[in-house]
């Protein structure tokens, strides 16, 4: 513990980290943490290091450090998460934007770009992260979404306002009972975790809510439903696009295919694993 009377950022991020060595990214984390608390970027914290930290703001550090390490995600603590370039408001009882989620965006402009699609809609979609960036990416897009969770809308709401991206439709629905078609192309990134391995997280104090996680016994249930729906909402030529497990791919593929869908393709995140998956109806 540093007993100064005003203490140095270095130490104090140094104490902060070593408090989280059981984080993944305990520096990482405490910069980002102590960056939202002084309201400036990650680089202007790091570039003044020399400057000194008020005793009441380092005791704020602390309790964010404690959060931290009893399990909070920083963007429940920092009310934010970096997506496609943007920031988005993320609060307790909704999942937070995860980079493999961006390859999903990625394939999804591309295929938009290719096929002239418009009408799009994106089912449990949380913060907004996949349809409020599409529509922000793409301003000719007609874009709209769907969730079962309260939190998801009053969250996704803010997130629109947020970022203008005010013609995007929110509904209060589960999965596609009460959409409305035709649509060029369904997004979504589904619960698709198996039954043990929510309850795993859950029993090491994960904060994220169950209901985004859970996909039932084999973490399948929501995406066979979505396959078997989907295309009486699709437009020929229309796509379903998926994130889902790689584990899971062989199955879903299998299922498309029954379902109807062609043109099969998997693509990759980041750490080259089968990350999406899409499906066009002839
Ligand atoms: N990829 C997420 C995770 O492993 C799960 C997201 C989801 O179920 N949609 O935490």
């Amino acid at each position: 513990m540093i007993d100064l009377q005003e203490r140095i950022i270095r130490e104090v991020l140094r104490e902060g980290s070593q408090k989280l060595k059981d984080s993944e990214t305990p520096w990482l984390d405490a910069t980002v943490l102590l960056a939202s608390l002084l309201k400036c970027s990650r680089e202007k914290l790091l570039a003044s290091y020399p400057e000194r930290l008020e005793e009441e703001l380092f005791h704020s550090f602390m309790d964010l450090i404690e959060k931290r390490r009893s399990g909070h995600p920083v963007a429940y603590l920092t009310g934010s998460k970096e997506f496609f370039g943007r920031s988005f408001f993320v609060e307790q009882g909704i999942l937070c934007p995860r980079p493999d989620t961006e390859v999903l965006i990625e394939a999804a402009l591309d295929q938009i770009e290719r096929r002239g699609y418009r009408r799009i809609h994106d089912l449990c979609a949380g913060s907004g992260c996949i349809a409020l960036t599409l529509a922000l990416e793409n301003s000719e897009l007609r874009v709209s979404a769907s969730d079962i969770s309260s939190t998801s809308e009053s969250v996704f709401e803010k997130n629109r306002n947020n970022l203008c991206a005010g013609n995007v439709k929110f509904r209060l629905a589960s999965l596609l009972k009460g959409l409305e078609g035709p649509l060029d192309l369904i997004v979504s990134n589904p619960p698709y975790l198996t039954t043990v391995e929510t309850e795993d997280r859950m029993d090491q104090n994960w904060r994220e809510p169950a209901l985004a996680l859970d996909g039932g016994e084999d973490g399948l249930d929501l995406i066979r439903e979505i396959i078997r729906d989907a295309p009486l909402l699709l437009n020929k030529k229309g796509m379903l696009m998926m994130e889902a497990d790689p584990r899971q791919m062989d199955e879903m593929e299998r299922l498309m295919g029954a379902a109807g869908f062609d043109k099969i393709k998997r693509v990759q995140d980041l750490a080259s694993h089968e990350r999406v998956i899409q499906g066009e109806i002839p």
